[in-house]
């Protein structure tokens, strides 16, 4: 039978890599696994933020005749060894194909002597095609080398989320003490839809997917959460809450059934302020953290972003899912052009307005988006792995790179502080969290290499 290895790599080798606060499920692993088991693959599953098994063991006992990876921009130098690793360990005649939101933007980085293909799109029926032997030539979204070892590569299309079948969780359930968001441990991922119907500036998700926006049924959503055993669902879509008919719709589905989950999803603060009777809605049927792009403090700043939101809008979204009940997780950008009030006045918004969970972006053009040809001349790094927004991979405009990390820094131990004080981080190693901070606010401004 012939033998597939699905591979998404670690998030980091260090050890501030999120291990026990958020770890996500492969979901784009179980829906290829499902696939394939449907049409008579055996299928074996190496997830690098669980596995205690090396991948060059797990290769060697498996011996797969296919090897796909995917993976993040962070994770590009990892997809890369493991591809080359695939083909020092199982020889030649391994086919190595790589896949995922970064390779589709960035698939001329993955022309590479031990890459054989490189899939531009989210239709995983390819992957089909690739074993299969189907056709290359202008077969939309294959990526292949021609017997010249040079690349040929096939424009995406479009692909209607639809089609998609319901994910192999066999992995995530044999990993009942993994995946996780925060508190809410396992939690399960549900995608309902590709790419974004907005156009924020700073965001590169809008363009994935052709920039087509592609939703799924609700009925066929409501379905899919009553079959997953687990109490808890993160929706993985870009903005769940976009649509007030499709949310009324469900919310009414779920009580229909009677389902009771915890769940987590994104939604957009002008949704939220105009819709408080969904939200308080969504609140009683479980909605326990709503992820929010607040962004920034002022309109000026929102404005530049393309956010069409304002800082009353935000504001108001706040006290929304407040009284219903429902964590709203701030999302932040500190911008490459803060001074050192900009880091403070973040602070002192964020505290003024009651917000107890933030998550803080470091801004950073994505690879080969138009705000990368725009930041390109400021770049200090080439290193993907930086492009974690948790580092600084452009000059910054009012400071120097160590004065920046360090005031970043400074932002986010006073965050984490204040979410101890709070008791919102009771779940994850305090001091091991506050060493790692201290440390990192001299040693990331110390790093000569970011100074370039
Ligand atoms: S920031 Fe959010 S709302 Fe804006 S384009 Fe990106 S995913 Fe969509």
């Amino acid at each position: 039978m012939t033998k597939i290895m699905l591979v998404h790599p670690e998030i980091s080798r260090g050890k501030y890599n999120f291990a026990g606060v958020i770890e996500n499920e492969p979901l784009e692993l179980e829906y290829i696994s499902r696939m394939l088991k449907d049409n008579g693959f055996e299928v074996m599953i190496w997830d690098g933020q669980v596995e205690k098994e090396p991948l060059k063991a797990a290769l060697e006992s498996f011996s797969p005749d296919y090897f796909y990876v995917c993976g993040r921009t962070r994770q590009e130098n990892f997809m890369k060894e493991y591809a080359r690793l695939a083909k020092e360990i199982c020889g030649g005649s391994i086919v190595t194909i790589a896949g995922g939101v970064h390779v589709q933007k960035c698939y001329e980085r993955f022309y590479e002597p031990y890459i054989d293909y490189i899939l531009t799109t989210f239709d995983i029926f390819k992957l089909l095609d690739i074993i299969r032997q189907a056709p290359r030539e202008k077969n939309h979204g294959i990526c292949y080398q021609n017997k010249d070892g040079k690349f040929v590569c096939n424009p995406p299309k479009p692909f209607d989320i639809k089609a998609l079948p319901t994910p192999d969780r066999e992995y995530f359930y044999s990993h009942p003490n993994n995946y996780r968001y925060l508190e809410l441990a396992p939690c399960a991922h549900v995608r309902t839809a590709y790419c974004c119907p907005f156009r924020c500036a700073f965001c590169y998700r809008n363009s994935l997917n052709c920039g087509v926006y592609s939703r799924r049924k609700v009925d066929d959503v409501v379905r899919e959460i009553a079959e997953i055993n687990c109490e808890n669902i993160y929706f993985i879509d870009d903005d769940f809450l976009w649509d007030r008919e499709y949310i009324a719709e469900f919310i009414r589905l779920v009580r229909e059934k009677g389902i009771r989950r915890k769940y987590v999803c994104y939604g957009r603060a002008d949704f939220i302020a105009e819709n408080p009777d969904i939200i308080k809605a969504l609140g009683e049927i479980g909605f326990y953290y709503i992820l929010t792009g607040l962004e920034a403090t002022d309109d000026k700043r929102l404005a530049r972003y393309r956010k069409k939101t304002t800082a009353d809008v935000n504001i108001k979204a706040v006290e929304i899912t407040r009284e219903a009940g429902i964590n709203i997780m701030g999302m932040f950008i500190v911008d490459l052009d803060f001074s050192p009030a900009d880091f403070s006045k973040l602070y002192r918004f964020i505290k003024a307005h009651g917000i107890r969970h933030t998550a803080i972006s470091i801004f950073t053009p994505e690879i080969n988006s138009s705000l990368y040809k725009k930041f390109k001349n400021r770049l200090i790094t080439d290193d993907p792995a930086c492009w974690d927004y948790l580092h600084v991979v452009a000059k910054p405009y009012k400071m120097s790179v160590s004065l920046y990390y360090f005031f970043y820094h400074i932002l986010v131990a006073r965050l984490f502080l204040k979410g101890m004080r709070e008791g919102i981080y009771d779940f994850i190693d305090y001091p091991f969290y506050l060493k790692s901070i201290f440390k990192n606010m001299f040693r990331f401004g110390g790093n000569k290499e970011n100074e370039k």
